[in-house]
């Protein structure tokens, strides 16, 4: 009985995305294909083994999932769809999934049996927890836009009549000094209000066929002049990369920026001779398929490959912690004292124009290293 009797019915439930665990009256597996097998913590060779066992022995690690199942065969109408946690599986993490339960029923109308489908919630969970931040980013942004705006000009203002103040006192006098002090002061909330417009300004790359060594090399070598550094200084490119259709600039202050963050997160280290920054830049073919699927988009042909250029920038600093690791995208978030907190988000933003993903490689702990994916043959780029 059942799809599972011919070959056909195998492929067919061991294709499923979803995971499927059927029962008969008697509370025999009849159904498990292996995202189920999976997801329970089984094992993969249970998915054969496992049918016409007791579900009370098979299930037994899964006792939630087990009452359910059991508790629909008795045919009383119940709320069918909701969320449950799995205990921990094969992989020690302990999925959330969103299922759904249906009693199976003979023409007669009698119960025969139980089925669930099910969905693991992790990754559709984080996708929806991004378009929110997203939001919330961009609500922010307008925010921090209109109160740039509002507060530029009298700041500009400010600048002029504190230097026409100087001028008025005498040279080496403790009140000039303040006014210098002051004037400093100025000049930094302007550079924040600047760096903010910046952020939330709408960015639309103008690409042209870039030299990607050559612009990394640049962006090194101008963040080197910014941030003294007598570490050691590492790049390496894929031999024959291919040229990409990048806003030169606007890559260029991308590479920079991160290139500046490692020199600085290095300089409270001490003996700068023991530490490093490397720079590598290669193609790499990438399952792009298997990505839009999983980011909800149209999927691809199955073997169609596509290319992305990798750029990582790593630094033997003090890292990232895990608490900070979402947070140092934000706007604004910084632990420097004189930082605006711009930086990562407008590189995250930038990246994002074409078509990117710029994300924190290194786990917790010592050494970050940050990557930047730029896809090679998206419409519209290389
Ligand atoms: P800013 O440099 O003005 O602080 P960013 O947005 O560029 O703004 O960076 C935000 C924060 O991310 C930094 O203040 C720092 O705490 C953290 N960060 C960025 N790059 C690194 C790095 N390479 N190593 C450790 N921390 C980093």
């Amino acid at each position: 009985m059942g799809v599972r009797d011919s070959e056909f019915g195998v492929w067919l439930f061991d294709s499923l995305r979803s995971g499927l665990v059927a029962i008969d009256g008697e509370g025999c597996l009849v159904g498990l294909n292996e995202t189920a097998a999976r997801l329970l913590g089984c094992g993969a060779d249970a998915t054969g083994s496992a049918l016409g066992r007791d579900a009370r022995e098979v299930l037994a690690g899964q006792p939630d999932l087990l009452r359910l199942l059991l508790e629909a065969l008795d045919g009383s109408e119940r709320p069918s769809r909701a969320e449950l946690v799995l205990e921990p599986a094969g992989d020690g993490a302990a999925h959330t999934i969103g299922f759904t339960l249906v009693p199976v029923r003979d023409p007669g109308g009698a119960v025969r049996g139980a089925a669930v489908f099910f969905r693991d919630l992790q990754p559709i969970e984080r996708m929806d927890e991004q378009e929110r931040l997203r939001e919330r980013l961009a609500a922010l942004g307008q925010m921090a836009a209109g109160l740039a705006h509002e507060i530029r000009n009298p700041l500009a203002s400010m600048e002029v009549l504190a230097g026409l103040l100087k001028r008025q006192l005498a040279e080496g006098s403790d009140a000039r000094e303040l006014v210098e002090e002051l004037l400093g002061e100025l000049r930094s909330l302007a550079e924040t209000v600047r760096d903010g417009l910046e952020f939330v300004k709408p960015v639309a790359p103008a690409r042209r066929g870039v030299d990607v060594a050559a612009l990394v090399e640049e962006a090194l070598a101008r963040g080197l002049a910014r941030v003294p550094f007598a570490g050691e200084v590492r790049s390496e490119f894929d031999a024959a990369l291919p040229p990409l259709l990048a806003d030169p600039d606007q890559l260029r202050a991308v590479v920079g920026n991160l290139v500046v963050n490692a020199l600085e997160a290095m300089r409270s280290q001490g003996d700068e001779a023991r530490l490093g920054i490397g720079v590598h830049v290669r193609a790499v073919d990438r399952a792009t398929r298997k990505l839009r699927v999983e980011r909800g988009g149209p999927g691809r042909g199955d073997d169609e490959p596509a290319r992305e250029l990798v750029i990582r920038v790593s630094d033997t600093g003090p890292g990232v912690s895990e608490e900070l690791r979402e947070r140092i995208f934000y706007p604004f978030f910084t632990t420097k004292e004189s930082g605006s907190g711009v930086g990562l988000a407008l590189a995250q933003k930038l990246v994002a124009s074409h078509g990117g993903v710029l994300e924190l490689e290194s786990p917790a702990g010592p050494g970050a290293r940050f990557r930047v994916r730029l896809p090679l043959d998206e419409e519209g780029a290389s």
